[in-house]
């Protein structure tokens, strides 16, 4: 019999990130299971903790008794248990991180979540006239025609929460039980979906998908199709072919792929058994969800990164759609990788796994070459379509011959061109805001953050300037706040300028600005986009927000206003960047029946990434990329790890870092050591940022050894504290 168990104390701290021996008692023994949480004294106080593994012995001479059982059933499995311990080697992580990152913190704080209200009509509804009140009409006809339905779908199809409070009142609709509805949550809101007959690029790339899913073995398949290929359908019906098999399903996409659109399109094909799962779900219906996947009543998960931890049971087929965005790394800890998590848990399961994108990461498309994954391609569109015109603009040109705009000559005569007929613009532009800074004439000074080392953006329409990082504010400086000078002028548009500037050279027509200012408020997104559609606006002005899956049959223009702002980015990824965000801007043009043109200005003509990027050429991009990186020693050919120092007070941010980099002299030679220095961004909330850089092949050999390092660093106490964030291949070194 094991009566010991080994606890991981549910304490976020490096003085408690190891398991701690405890007694089972008698009473508890058989019931106290690995993945079970329990509480525990520790200290002089009481914790919740978790067991790792039971033991015949402890290895400490005095052990403390477990003090109750806090779940009947283990809340972790032991495939959680084993990705837990994997995540905190791999991404230097405390333990108990990577287990917050696993289970929804309701759950894990030993609650249940809320009950789901369920809104039915109430059986006999008096004859009310409700045409002075139409959200109610509405209301009363959705539950009308679609049954009874939870009051966050309700939500979602927007009636709002006055809404149900007259109507409960007035005695028309009534909560109902929840147990005989839950099932509905996803049943009765979608129009259930039918396969569609696959193209034959499609049906070439399935047969390999399902191949792969027969083996029952783990394999890795870049799907690589153009924008508009039909991949989704692919994943869809690769998911139908899995469960099939008796297996379960898991699709990742990136946080903005993740539209109503898109929810609808899943839940229609496999109706009453996915669970969605984003970062804007309430506590409770996280762990809602998080429960129906458990138990298994739901086996097709949609979700962003963090539903790469989703609790499903035997995953067969396992997709990462957009598999090159970035949103899949995580900046906090743990610091891991969606597409490194998920080709763990294929390993695991002997699943299959799916990248899919149409701008392969430099990783991905290399493991490819090295035969450790298999490559499905799709170079035709299944819309009709004409590959749009694209045409690169020297801004250097532009200004030479004195034409000043932020529209060059050729953008403008094609905005014409579409105003004229009729048809709809958009116009690209990666900054918000107005101006990216505010500078005096007279002696150079820049506005910026008093907390972060960048400049101020302007923001006109709240008529102040905001800083991008902390949000700061401050009111725009009528005189040079440093010489009182009153030459104030504003530098690097952003989109609100493109706005000020269309609404100046086309007085009267529509327009629409997109970006996290103008869709800060819940359904402003969907709204916007709504409008666009139905041809309310000629020109969508927009971030990186309508970068990705808009499809505007009437877009015969695409104007990216400025391809530097992502190219001069100080980081190795800035090329790699700017030709995915390019490709994928330029893949919103012609998806109709007209042909549409691409118009891209830059100062930088000749750079390689905006090249490749007009003439739609991932192969020569690939390639190009591929030798600088080989000659720098970046990914995919080394590992970097980063290791971030911040604090308040510099200097001893800065002695700290020094102290730490010493301690890695002696991999000198078998590493690269770059560091200590200043991050690109030296300071951020007040806190200053020093970092150094490890640059090597296999680095994830050397992880015990620096894991402690790190660990031994924290815990040394010192006069001003200073921070240690340690990334393994970060995605972002800013
Ligand atoms: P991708 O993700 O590769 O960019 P999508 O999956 O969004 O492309 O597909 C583009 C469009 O083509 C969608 O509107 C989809 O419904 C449609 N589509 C996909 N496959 C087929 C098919 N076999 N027959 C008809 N339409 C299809
Ligand atoms: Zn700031």
């Amino acid at each position: 019999m094991r009566q010991y168990a080994e606890i991981l104390i549910d304490l976020v701290s490096d003085a408690v990130d190891r398991p701690f021996h405890y007694r089972i008692l008698p009473h508890l023994q058989g019931k106290v299971q690995p993945g079970c949480m329990v509480a525990v004294p520790f200290g002089n106080k009481r914790y919740r903790g978790f067991v790792l593994r039971l033991l015949k012995a402890p290895e400490v001479a005095a052990v403390k008794d477990i003090a109750a059982l806090e779940t009947a059933e283990p809340l972790l499995n032991h495939e959680q248990l084993a990705l837990i311990a994997w995540l905190s080697h791999r991404y230097f992580c405390r333990k108990i991180e990577a287990l917050h990152a696993l289970v929804p913190a309701l759950l894990r704080q030993g609650r249940r979540p809320a009950r789901l209200q369920v809104f039915a009509l109430a059986p006999c509804i008096e004859p009310e006239d409700f045409n002075r009140a139409p959200a109610q009409r509405r209301a009363v006809e959705i539950l009308k025609t679609r049954g009874p339905l939870p009051r966050s779908e309700l939500a979602r199809l927007g009636v709002k929460s006055h809404v149900f409070r007259v109507l409960e009142e007035k005695g028309i609709i009534r909560a109902v039980d929840e147990v005989a509805l839950a099932k509905r949550e996803s049943v009765a809101a979608v129009t259930p979906t039918e396969p569609l007959p696959l193209k034959e690029s499609q049906q070439h790339c399935y047969d390999r998908l399902i191949a792969a899913l027969d083996s029952r073995r783990c394999s890795k398949l870049l799907l690589h199709g153009i924008t508009g290929s039909g991949k989704t359908e692919i994943y869809l019906q690769g998911i139908a072919h899995c469960l099939a098999q008796g297996r379960s399903a898991l699709v990742m996409v990136p946080e903005i792929a993740l539209t109503p659109q898109m929810i609808e399109l899943f839940q229609g094909r496999f109706p009453g058994r996915t669970a969605v799962l984003h970062s804007r779900l309430t506590p409770s219906e996280k762990s809602r969800q998080w429960l129906r996947i458990c138990s298994g009543e739901a086996d097709v998960v949609l979700g962003v990164r963090s539903a790469g931890f989703a609790p499903l049971k035997k995953p067969g087929l396992i997709v990462l759609d957009e598999e090159h965005d970035h949103s899949y790394k995580q900046e906090d800890a743990p610091r891991y990788h969606a597409r490194e998590v998920a080709w763990w848990r294929a390993r695991y399961h002997g699943a299959v796994l799916v990248l899919g994108s149409a701008t392969p990461s430099l990783e991905s498309y290399y493991e490819v070459e090295q035969g450790k994954a298999g490559l499905l391609r799709m170079e035709t569109r299944v819309t009709p379509y004409q590959r749009p015109a694209v045409q690169v603009v020297d801004m250097r040109q532009e200004l030479k011959q004195g034409h000043r705009r932020i529209f060059s000559r050729p953008l403008l005569e094609e905005l014409n061109r579409v105003l004229e007929r009729d048809e709809q613009a958009l116009l690209f532009l990666n900054r918000r805001g107005f101006a990216s800074f505010v500078l005096c004439r007279e002696c150079g000074f820049v506005v910026r953050c008093p907390s972060c080392a960048v400049s101020l953006t302007l923001h006109l329409d709240q008529d102040h300037m905001v800083c991008h990082y902390c949000s700061h504010e401050s009111p725009v400086p009528q005189t040079c706040p440093s010489c009182g000078g009153i030459r104030i002028r504003y530098f690097g548009a952003g989109t609100q300028r493109v706005e000020n500037e269309v609404k100046e050279l086309y007085p009267g027509v529509a327009l629409i600005r997109m970006d996290s200012d103008t869709t800060s408020t819940r359904g402003a997104h969907q709204r916007l986009y709504r409008q666009f559609r139905e041809g309310k606006a000629k020109i969508l002005i927009g971030t990186q927000m309508i970068a990705k899956g808009f499809d505007f049959p009437k877009v015969t223009l695409v104007g990216v206003i400025t391809a530097d702002t992502t190219l001069n980015l100080p980081d190795f990824r800035a090329a790699e960047r700017t030709f995915q965000l390019l490709t994928q801007v330029a893949g919103r043009a012609g998806r109709g029946s007209r042909p549409g043109k691409v118009i891209i200005q830059t100062y930088h003509p000749d750079h390689y990434s905006i090249k490749t990027a007009a003439e739609q050429d991932y192969e020569a991009f690939y390639r190009l990329e591929l030798e600088n990186r080989r000659q720098l020693g970046y990914p995919p050919f080394n590992d970097l790890i980063r290791f971030l120092f911040t604090g308040t007070e510099e200097s001893a941010v800065w002695e700290a870092a020094a102290s730490f980099t010493r301690l890695l002299e002696p991999l000198r030679g078998q590493v690269e050591l770059l560091g200590p220095a200043p991050a690109p961004l030296q300071r951020l909330k007040t806190y200053y940022r020093v970092q150094t850089i490890l640059k090597g092949k296999k680095l994830g050999a050397l992880a015990p050894r620096l894991r402690n390092e790190a660990r031994a660093f924290r815990m040394t106490k010192t006069e001003t504290p200073v921070r240690l964030a340690v990334d393994f291949n970060p995605q972002v070194v800013l």
